[in-house]
């Protein structure tokens, strides 16, 4: 859809300094509000949950993301305010970004229920001149809906424009400050420019395409992230069937700059809020189009066969007279959040007790109040976790369970299979302390204490 041009003028908030309206305060419109505060514009933050924002108006955050305290607390009051009050909050801004969920539909297609129901309430209250910046996940065309809905409500003046967010949770507040790239797509040059104005303090490289090329690039972004880590799953079965290191074909791999070093490591899948509900929705918008999708449904079926070779592990593990148990080392689906969505460690925990296993985890963040781990017992000491277990998992790469004293995990155990699923201990070190180590890709590792292949450095120093 063609939307009418507009010159620069029409454009409110074109200024350094401008107010922006932050629809929804989770992890991407929280980290938002927060940093275009940093960035010195006038910020009003929105959310449906009122618990939530009476927590946010006292400075206590509802999740976790290093950095992001200090930013709120430092705004709050001044240029950053907290409301459940959508109208008065879009009243006075030239920008509505709007970061709500995007969940799966159940059939894999992205439901928009809570953009649609967002943008009832607020269109009616924009100004002229108002620039909505989708920065939910959304399917290629909805940018279209919006501004066809924006229209259909009388809004006059109203621009549409898609920017994506990249950031990753555990690193949300940096990568947010220091991106690799910011994308903005729209139809109108004066709003894309308007809207990479509001970025300016950050010199970072600003992408503007097509507002259908912004949405589509976010799904092609999570889907070749989820490729990468699925084929090094495939490649690590056969390094460990070759006797080959899978950290040292990653290295070399991704040491070509076609290739780079990201997203190599095998281990438990991929998983989180945003990976696997992003693949589904673009597998869904390919059948909607009947494109092919096999190579998608490839990615998402090796992540599920992944889980179950784990799962199989641990069972044949805990196969106790009495009942087995397995202890669960970690549950966020990545260190540095507290997000459980999606969160493999806990898909696997589920199957575990479905097959009538004892499990007993442990998280850093304890991510109890969540619901969604509600059935799994949590200590909050990673050797009580291990106590009497078959085996233990590690399922999440906390820096915390690298530096355990394994010596004491293995003296409070009751068997000794360590299932290392992110591929974060030192195999040659868990064999010598008598574990029998599973990890993934890295059955002939010679590297560490006592291989002939630390000394290479010794060697050439002798030559
Ligand atoms: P979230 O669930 O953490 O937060 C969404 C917030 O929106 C909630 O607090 C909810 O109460 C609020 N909300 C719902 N309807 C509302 C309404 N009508 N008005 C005001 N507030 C409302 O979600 P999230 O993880 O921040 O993700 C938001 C979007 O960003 C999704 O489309 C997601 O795919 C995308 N995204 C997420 C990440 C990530 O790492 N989490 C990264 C990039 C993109």
């Amino acid at each position: 859809m063609a939307e009418t041009d507009s010159s620069a003028a029409d454009i409110a908030g074109v200024r350094r300094r401008a107010t922006i309206g932050v629809i929804g305060a989770g992890y991407v419109g929280l980290v938002a509000a927060a940093c275009f505060a940093e960035l010195g514009h006038d910020v009003t933050c929105v959310d449906v949950d009122a618990p939530r924002v009476a927590m946010l108006r006292r400075g206590v955050l509802p999740l976790h993301e290093p950095g992001l305290v200090d930013l709120v607390r430092r705004h709050l009051g001044r240029s950053l305010r907290f409301t459940t009050d959508a109208v008065a909050a879009v009243a006075g801004a030239s920008f509505i970004f709007l970061c709500v969920p995007t969940p799966d539909r159940g059939d894999g297609s992205p439901d928009t229920c809570f953009l649609d129901r967002a943008l009832a309430g607020l269109l009616p209250a924009c100004a002229p001149g108002t620039t909505i910046v989708m920065k939910s996940t959304v399917p290629p065309g909805t940018g279209d809906l919006v501004a066809a809905a924006a229209r259909h409500a009388g809004a006059r003046g109203i621009r549409v424009v898609a920017n994506p967010e990249f950031l990753s949770q555990g690193t949300a507040v940096r990568d947010f400050l220091r991106p690799d790239r910011i994308v903005i797509g729209a139809d109108d040059a004066c709003a894309a420019a308007a809207v990479g104005r509001l970025y300016a303090p950050l010199e970072a490289r600003v992408i503007y395409c097509s507002r259908r090329a912004a949405e589509m690039a976010k799904y092609a972004a999570n889907a070749l992230l989820a490729t990468r880590i699925s084929l090094m799953n495939e490649i690590a079965q056969v390094c460990d069937a070759m006797g080959v290191d899978v950290a040292e074909v990653a290295q070399i791999a991704g040491a070509d700059r076609r290739i780079g070093s990201g997203h190599l490591r095998p281990g438990i899948g991929w998983g989180g809020s945003c990976l696997p509900k992003d693949l589904r929705a673009l597998t869904a918008t390919a059948r909607t189009h009947a494109c092919d999708h096999a190579l998608l449904d490839a990615v998402a079926a090796q992540n599920e066969a992944q889980r179950r070779r784990v799962v199989q592990t641990l069972l044949g593990a805990a196969s106790s007279p009495g009942g087995g148990r397995v202890c669960v080392l970690g549950l966020t689906f990545k260190p540095g959040t507290d997000d459980v969505r999606e969160s493999p460690a806990i898909a696997i925990a589920r199957e575990l007790l479905r097959a009538g296993v004892d499990v007993v985890a442990h998280d850093p963040m304890d991510p109890a109040a969540d619901g969604r781990c509600d059935e799994l017992g949590r200590v909050r000491d990673p050797y009580e976790a291990a106590h009497g277990a078959d085996a233990v998992l590690v399922a999440t790469d906390w820096a915390l369970y690298a530096a355990l004293d394994w010596r004491r995990m293995r003296a409070v155990m009751r068997g000794r299979t360590v299932v290392d699923g992110r591929n974060c201990l030192e195999p040659l070190r868990m064999r010598a302390l008598g574990f029998t180590y599973v990890s993934f890709g890295r059955a002939a590792t010679a590297w560490g204490p006592g291989s002939g292949l630390a000394d290479v450095a010794a060697a050439e120093a002798a030559l």
